[in-house]
């Protein structure tokens, strides 16, 4: 194929895109093409490149069959919310989150999401607490009376920020001027310094921690007090983590709890969807460790563990074939 009819269909595909796929392409094409939307996170978190380079992988390996959209989105409860509703056909989220949703906790208080299947972990993530050593901030505690970005409604971090601050004798009602700022916009206000201090709860590395700890120096502190241990202690889905020293440019090594992040969808979705979906990334599962540092730690032992809604039976289908169920 000349690479100028490259580009011009890959013009196609994103016109495709931008005014529904049912324009472009061979009726027969058109007939055999389904389309997936995956929701992530914000464009500097982990989440996008999950749904992004999952997508890229079917894309590239189902031939035909399939249209995968990665896109940014608001983080885990927004897409439990959405592919609940069927707007996403999978969807990034924490594991805490992932088992609230299934139980009806939380964000989910006496209504669990009954639809919720897993399908796969991914990466872990830690939930960070990064602020610049200008603040003098130097631990959880200090954080009273400062302006700390909390994370957005319908994010993971949130949930993680109402859940440590109290442990740690904070309300963050009335002891912090708490910030709901996707993260896009939280990295860079605390380098501007429009905030002190921000919690986020993500995969390592993240261009969200690089970018500020290139543009001023920043510290990630330490979220393990006897109170946090207690409170992890009898939820199978936190585990406590130790990162080293240098992990973030100029940071010291940090203790705190971490998550993992886990692909979700809907019992709506059909079997074939799923079990292609779980395949072409099993399959492929080495180029994927490739696209993203976060992502070289991946292993399909630990990608069946931590899940707490129940699997989709396309994924146990593909599960069974491997013999790993
Ligand atoms: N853990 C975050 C959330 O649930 C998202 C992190 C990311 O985008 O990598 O909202």
């Amino acid at each position: 194929m000349s690479h100028y009819r490259k580009s011009l269909l890959t013009a196609a595909a994103v016109a495709a895109m931008a005014f529904g796929a049912s324009t472009v392409g061979s009726p027969e094409a058109q007939a055999q093409s389904r389309d997936i939307l995956i929701g992530g996170g914000s464009v500097t978190g982990v989440y996008y490149q999950v749904a992004l380079q999952t997508c890229q992988i079917i894309n590239k390996h189902a031939g035909d069959k399939y249209n995968c959209v990665g896109r940014p989105a608001l983080g885990s409860v927004f897409n439990v919310n959405a592919v609940n509703r069927g707007l996403l056909d999978f969807g990034v989220a924490q594991s805490d989150r992932n088992w609230q949703a299934a139980n009806g906790k939380a964000d989910w208080d006496g209504k669990p999401v009954g639809k919720l299947r897993s399908v796969f972990s991914a990466h872990p993530e830690a939930v960070l607490l990064v602020t610049r050593t200008d603040t003098g901030i130097k631990s959880v505690g200090d954080l009273k009376g400062k302006t700390v970005n909390i994370g957005n409604p319908g994010s993971g971090q949130r949930g993680n920020s109402m859940d440590l601050l109290p442990l740690y004798g904070i309300d963050p009602d009335k002891d912090i001027k708490a910030e709901g700022l996707q993260q896009g916009e939280a990295s860079p206000a605390l380098v501007d310094k429009k905030v002190d201090a921000f919690i986020y709860t993500v995969g390592m590395p993240s261009a969200a921690i690089e970018e500020p700890a290139n543009s001023t120096d920043i510290d990630i502190l330490d979220i393990n007090s006897d109170a946090i241990k207690k409170f992890i202690s009898d939820k199978p889905y936190y585990v406590l983590a130790k990162y080293p020293a240098g992990i973030i440019k100029g940071v010291d090594e940090f203790e705190t709890y971490a998550v993992k992040a886990t692909v979700v969808t809907s019992a709506d979705v059909d079997d074939q969807t799923v079990y292609d979906y779980t395949k072409t990334v099993f399959e492929n599962l080495d180029e994927l460790k490739g696209t993203h540092a976060a992502f070289r730690i991946l292993d399909p032992a630990d990608m069946l563990k931590g899940l707490s809604a129940p699997l989709h039976p396309g994924a146990i289908k593909y599960y069974k074939e491997r013999g790993w169920m």
